[in-house]
């Protein structure tokens, strides 16, 4: 049996029974699904990789064991009604094994896997018709050389498995680059052109497993070195485009079967919109909608999991603003700034209770307002105190 922290005490045997929603990963989207099940009195159970997780620490129930073994799997998913994620790095074969057994999973191991390997995401999207960049799968510099050869170089190359916040990504300019970043790649990677981007956008969409839909408005998200760092919501994008956009990512998550909570990334580019990527899970780009949406996307995605009829995804404010807070070069942790940035009105923080390094991300504020500019100002004005870089 693997170590339970944080057990909860037996319900009395008279009180109806809560459900269990099982969610594989700790960290700090895990502790924000656990905000949305307490105040559900939904039960929570995690899988983590030991006490000091971001979200054991907020004090969640967690099995502790490897998520890469299947009896461990196994023990997990007896004990709860539904296995969620909130991370994509888990064996599909794994995934597959429990879904044969019976155990419900959130999304399907087959939708799953759309998140999980660039590749078969490009070639599923792709012959079904929706919008993806060119991409070939590249074993070998020479196959990287000859697809630049058609599309130009520099060329973007991703690993297919296991990134996040843009490692594993790669921008190539020579087949010797090409061969470097192929090297420890056994299966090779995905290579496509580096588009011009003119914006990234995001969508959160909800979806049971009875097929109701709810799509977030669309949001903008601006990157730095690959991983987010602000997001507007809504995009400030026409009308068109976002009923546009709003549409694919619906479309997508219908046509592949997904359920739970997902993120559709795409990219705007001079050919109008490319599906960059998607989350089957809650991702960084809807936490905006604690504060800024009628049900945040951490509600919504408990509500879907349970098959739970879907909330209203309307904002609550002309703008709504987060920015992430990320771990200051001189290491010092932003939970020393704290008291000066809540003297920032409008602004709420959010830290993650990890430890503080240079470049991680450990928390996020966000702020609403009339407008973008108003509600950007405030954003910035508390996450700059946090991270110790304001004037
Ligand atoms: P991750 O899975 O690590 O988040 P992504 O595939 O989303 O990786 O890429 C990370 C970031 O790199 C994107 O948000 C975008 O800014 C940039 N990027 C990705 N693909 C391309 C491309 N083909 N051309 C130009 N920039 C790209």
């Amino acid at each position: 049996m693997a170590e339970l922290l944080n057990p909860r005490p037996p319900a009395p045997d008279d009180a109806p029974r809560r459900p269990r929603l099982g969610v594989l990963g700790a960290g700090q989207l895990a502790r924000m699904d656990q905000q949305a099940a307490i105040a559900l009195d939904v039960d929570l159970r995690l899988l983590a990789d030991g006490p000091s997780d971001a979200a054991v620490l907020a004090g969640a129930e967690a099995l502790v064991g490897d998520h890469g073994d299947l009896d461990v799997l196994r023990e997990f998913a007896s004990g709860v009604d539904v296995v969620t994620f909130e991370f994509e790095g888990v064996d599909n074969a794994l995934l597959r094994t429990l879904e044969e057994e019976g155990h419900r999973l959130v999304p399907a191991p087959a939708a799953k896997l759309f998140a999980q390997d660039k590749l078969h995401q490009r070639r599923g999207l792709g012959e079904a018709g929706f919008p993806v960049p060119p991409f070939e799968h590249a074993r070998t510099a020479v196959d990287v050389a000859e697809f630049a050869a058609t599309h130009g170089w520099p060329v973007v190359l991703k690993a297919p498995r296991g990134g996040y916040d843009g490692r594993g990504v790669g921008v190539v300019a020579d087949a010797q680059a090409a061969a470097a970043f192929l090297a420890p790649l056994p299966d090779g990677a995905l290579v496509e052109p580096a588009l011009r981007i003119e914006r990234e956008l995001a969508v959160q969409v909800a979806r049971t497993s009875d097929g109701a839909t709810a799509a977030y408005p669309v949001v903008e998200t601006v990157q730095h070195e690959a991983m987010l760092r602000e997001l507007v919501a809504p995009a400030e994008i026409d009308d068109a485009l976002a009923a546009e956009a709003s549409d694919l990512a619906v479309r997508i998550v219908e046509h592949i079967g997904g359920t739970g909570l997902i993120a559709v990334e795409l990219f705007l580019t001079p050919d109008g919109l490319q599906v960059n990527e998607l989350a089957m899970r809650p991702h960084n780009s809807g936490h905006y909608s604690i504060e800024g949406a009628v049900t945040s996307q951490f509600e919504q995605h408990v509500r879907a999991a349970l098959d739970w009829p879907l909330g209203s995804t309307e904002l609550i404010a002309p703008a709504a603003v987060t920015v992430n807070v990320v771990g200051p070069e001189d290491g010092s942790d932003p939970r020393e700034r704290l008291p000066a940035a809540l003297a920032v009105q409008g602004a709420h923080v959010h830290l993650y209770g990890k430890g503080a390094r240079p470049g991680r991300k450990l928390g996020h504020v966000t702020a609403l307002g009339p407008d973008v500019a108003t509600a950007r100002a405030t954003a910035w004005r508390a996450a700059e105190i946090l991270e110790g870089t304001a004037s």
